[in-house]
């Protein structure tokens, strides 16, 4: 598929100044703003193709290549190739360009969901199988009341930054060298406190944690996601907040491993049980049950123990629990242990030291 032109798209000149494809972009923008166009995809698709040719136009170095290798020069930039996904994300990366124009900015005004926030969640073993109610920790910083977010002491003077003008950012260097960087003096902030607000030392916002009660369903698996509603970051022009996004840890259980709806387990005994045969104790879900070892066990077998593993938690089915034996040799021997085992030794022939 052909691309268009990046200037044709903007209509201008391939001469145009930066101000000339900044009008242009505007305009087309404003013509085909998805808020002006409800449920129209071609206008929509302008939008959206005007956004990309001015991602590229505006960028004096991205310009260059473009004006030497056309749009195969472009294939290496960032965020290119696919344009982008989504007309939010236009308006993430050039909402400052619709900003004074004609009073038009869609961010100012219209209340937006807050984002949502990942958090990770360790719960036990059994509570993964039979669910469980369990509380959560969200760590979220509120704006300090006493100096309403400022950072500022109540009576103190707040000065614009004189080392970046209040930009928050320094360029050093120039020409082809030019770098920014941010402000070490008002630490990007553009502005000085005179003296900081002693509730939050100047940060303008407070550390606080609650705890949060979440339902984890039954049945769920390592690397579950919950949605805990709400309880992400909070809304913008009374928007709603975001959502939690819990991801599950599983703890390890002291006994068993867990494989869908089976569980393993490692028995230990001893050569002479292996050999003889025995009845072992092993754990259980709930308790404890019996496990049958015929004479002659081998060092790896495996017994399993059909119901015994985890219920489907809806559903009847149950799973096993699955016994791998793992026959120990004894490493002290006590002197009787020793005569007794050379006497089997010697009735069986064996060579031993
Ligand atoms: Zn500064
Ligand atoms: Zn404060």
């Amino acid at each position: 598929m052909s691309k268009r032109d990046y200037y044709e798209i903007l209509g201008v000149d391939r001469r145009a100044s930066e101000a000339d494809i900044k009008r242009a972009y505007r305009e087309l923008a404003m013509r085909h703003h998805p808020d002006r166009n409800p449920g129209d995809a071609e206008a929509e698709s302008r939008f959206k193709e005007a956004a990309e040719a001015y991602e590229v136009l505006s960028d004096a170095r991205r310009r260059r290549s473009y004006d030497r290798f056309g749009h195969e020069g472009m294939s290496g930039g960032h965020g290119m190739g696919s344009g982008f996904a989504s007309v939010e994300d236009i308006f993430g990366q050039f909402g400052d360009v619709f900003e004074d124009f004609f009073g038009f900015s869609k961010d100012d005004t219209k209340p937006r969901k807050g984002a949502d926030v990942q958090l990770s969640l360790s719960i036990d073993f059994e509570d993964a199988i039979f669910g469980a109610t369990t509380s959560l920790e969200i760590e979220r910083s509120l704006e300090c009341d006493a100096c309403e977010g400022t950072g500022a002491a109540p009576d103190s003077a707040v000065t614009t930054c004189p080392s970046c003008a209040g930009d928050g950012q320094v360029t050093i260097g120039q020409g082809l060298f030019k770098l920014s960087q941010t402000c070490t003096r008002c630490e990007g902030v553009g502005s000085l406190v005179e003296r900081p607000c002693g509730a939050c030392d100047g940060a303008g916002e407070l550390d606080a944690s609650r705890s949060v009660s979440i339902r984890v369903p039954a049945g769920v698996g390592e690397g579950t996601k919950l949605r805990v509603p709400s309880e992400g970051l909070p809304g913008r022009h009374g928007g709603p907040s975001g959502d939690a996004m819990v991801t599950l840890e599983i703890r390890p259980h002291e006994h068993f491993t867990r494989d869908g709806l089976d569980l393993h387990h490692d028995a230990e005994l001893s050569f002479i049980q292996a050999a003889l045969g025995c009845t072992l104790s092993v754990p259980t879900l709930d308790a404890h049950a019996p496990l049958r070892v015929p004479p002659g066990t081998q060092h790896g077998d495996v017994i399993a123990l059909e119901g015994l593993g985890v219920r489907h938690h809806k559903g009847s089915r149950v799973g096993k629990l699955v016994v791998r034996l793992i026959s120990t040799t004894p490493t002290e021997l006590d002197d009787t242990q020793r005569e007794l085992l050379r006497a089997l030794a010697a009735h069986s022939g064996l060579d031993v030291d």
